[in-house]
């Protein structure tokens, strides 16, 4: 009998943040990691009115690295480095926390002086046991910077770690793979078995792995050391995440994640106390550490 593909169906959790929904199906209640990949959200697509924005407020993260990646409209980062960025679709900001950073995402200007839509995959990915506590940094890698692979129909931008012999020159930490493959009508492309764990989310449109149809917003944990095919009937937008399986676990909370239970409450302990550095031009707001009964992760 043929094997299956596909080991793992995570359903996001999504949601409701009033002007937007973000659905998240990292972690999950099953499962934590795919690869350094620790936290997986598509938030969006929405559309902003006039007048509207986006405001992510100054909040801290440790021991983890966030990878944002918009597929339409922009937000202007900054951090505690003193990082003042523009992202837009198809580049890359990797924000680097290490031992502590700041910051804080929000629509520009010129996007709130007309109707906008906002659409973005934000994920973290977990530093590998002694880089948690490495300095933290900022990199934002332009679109014209990101290699793009054409064939069979499929049109995949390599975002971090290599894929058909190209590879992004975005910094990993551990054995990364990340890509956003564009799927026209008729595509079908081998996705390779090297990377040690694997993660496929259907982000729009139609796809297919082997024959088995995939859902809209929904991560795939793929079999490991198994390649497949990847199709799509009509046109279709997949992410493909994953990379080296780490041997010690992470523990996330609020923004935080890190191999120690310790380290999270001391770090929770910083934030409620002020002890983290400040961001420069935005030094003023804040998100609280959430009170009551502590979700897993609350959204920043
Ligand atoms: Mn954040």
């Amino acid at each position: 009998m043929t094997e299956l593909p596909i080991v793992q169906t995570i359903v996001p959790v999504t949601h409701d943040l009033g002007d937007f929904r973000v659905h998240r199906a990292l972690p999950s209640r099953d499962r934590t990691m795919v690869g350094p990949f620790i936290f997986f959200d598509q938030a969006g697509p929405a559309k902003l009115e006039q007048g509207q924005g986006i405001d992510v407020r100054p909040h801290p993260h440790i021991n983890l690295a966030t990878v944002t990646y918009m597929f339409e409209g922009s937000f202007l980062h900054r951090d505690s480095l003193g990082s003042c960025q523009l992202i837009e679709p198809g580049a890359v900001n990797l924000m680097t926390a290490g031992s502590g950073i700041v910051h804080s995402e929000r629509s520009p200007d010129e996007d709130r002086a007309k109707a906008a839509k906002l659409s973005a995959i934000q994920t973290w990915l977990a530093l590998p046991d002694g880089q948690e506590e490495m300095d933290p940094a900022f990199e934002h890698v332009p679109e014209t910077a990101l290699p793009v692979v054409e064939a069979h129909r499929a049109r995949a931008r390599v975002i971090m770690g290599s894929l058909w012999g190209e590879t992004a020159p975005v910094t990993t930490y551990a054995n990364t793979i990340y890509a956003d493959i564009s799927l026209q009508p008729g595509a079908a492309i081998p996705i390779d078995s090297d990377a040690e764990e694997r993660g496929i989310y259907l982000a729009g449109g139609d796809a297919a792995l082997d024959n088995l149809r995939l859902s809209p917003m929904t991560l795939y944990v793929l079999r490991p050391g198994l390649g497949a095919t990847l199709r799509s009937v009509d046109g279709g937008r997949v992410m493909l995440c994953g990379g080296e399986a780490f041997s010690t676990p992470r523990h996330v909370w609020w923004n935080f994640v890190s191999s120690s239970k310790d380290r999270i409450k001391a770090a929770s302990e910083d934030w409620t106390a002020g002890r983290f550095e400040k961001i420069p031009g935005d030094a003023e707001e804040f998100i609280p550490i959430p009170k009551g009964t502590p979700k897993t992760v609350s959204y920043p």
